[in-house]
């Protein structure tokens, strides 16, 4: 492979934090904002999650999940849209089945493995200015080498209040009790989940996306990578 097509690792913003924390719509609006590409890694296990439940397939048996990922194949576009085997999945990744399923998929470190692998390989074969990288581990196994890693903390009923309002916008059933109970359930999990689990990382910034808009995120996003 050329220069010009290895991807510039210092190019690369990490954007790590709890699940329903906003990271993911500050990191697309930050990679919109840089013209940069946006990797949602969280929607590549969510779509995986998919079409193993599709596939009638046991959630549990990592096997029939590396099975099924080695005739899959996932990729995505510079807006963070997945695609599985060519077809864009988006509101069939956000659905209450696949919120409590998703953690079962990606507990499996081998499946963590190749779906990570692939994620990597994406860039890699890509020529792009930059990568905003959201995601659970995207600072410390996806993209290690980030020039910038940022936390995304918000309190938990924060973090539920704001999912219900999610929902309801998209017209889906929402359960105030039912969606603290599963980030909950979610947060205990991910937590437990060795070097994988969300947390800040060394030398990483914390935002507090509790208190401000997010346009006031963006505007401290943008002032740190200015400062790299
Ligand atoms: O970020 P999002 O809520 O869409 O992620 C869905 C789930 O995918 C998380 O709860 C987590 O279990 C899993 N995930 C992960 N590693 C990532 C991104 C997401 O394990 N890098």
């Amino acid at each position: 492979m050329s220069e010009v097509n290895q991807p510039q690792m210092d190019l690369v913003v990490a954007i790590d934090g709890q699940s329903g924390s906003g990271k993911s719509t500050l990191a697309r609006r930050l990679a919109q904002s840089l013209g940069w590409a946006y990797l949602d890694s969280g929607a590549w296990y969510r779509a995986l999650t998919w079409m193993a439940l599709q596939q009638g397939l046991n959630l549990k048996d990592e096997q029939e999940i590396l099975q099924m990922l080695s005739q899959t194949k996932i990729t995505s576009q510079s807006d963070g849209t997945v695609l599985v085997d060519g077809s864009v999945l988006t509101e069939e990744l956000r659905t209450p089945l696949i919120d409590v399923s998703v953690s079962d998929v990606a507990d499996h470190p081998m499946v963590r493995k190749a779906l990570t692998l692939q994620m990597q390989m994406l860039l890699a074969q890509k020529t792009v200015l930059g990568i905003v990288a959201d995601g659970r581990d995207a600072g410390s196994i996806i993209f290690p080498q980030a020039a910038l890693k940022v936390f995304v903390k918000v309190p938990l009923e924060t973090r539920a209040k704001r999912r219900q309002a999610q929902n309801e916008m998209a017209g889906l059933s929402s359960n105030y009790a039912q969606i603290l109970g599963s980030l909950s359930q979610r947060d205990e999990r991910d937590a437990g989940r060795g070097t994988s689990a969300p947390r800040a990382l060394p030398g990483a910034k914390v935002l507090e996306n509790h208190s401000v808009t997010v346009e006031q995120a963006i505007g401290c996003l943008l002032n740190w990578v200015k400062a790299l």
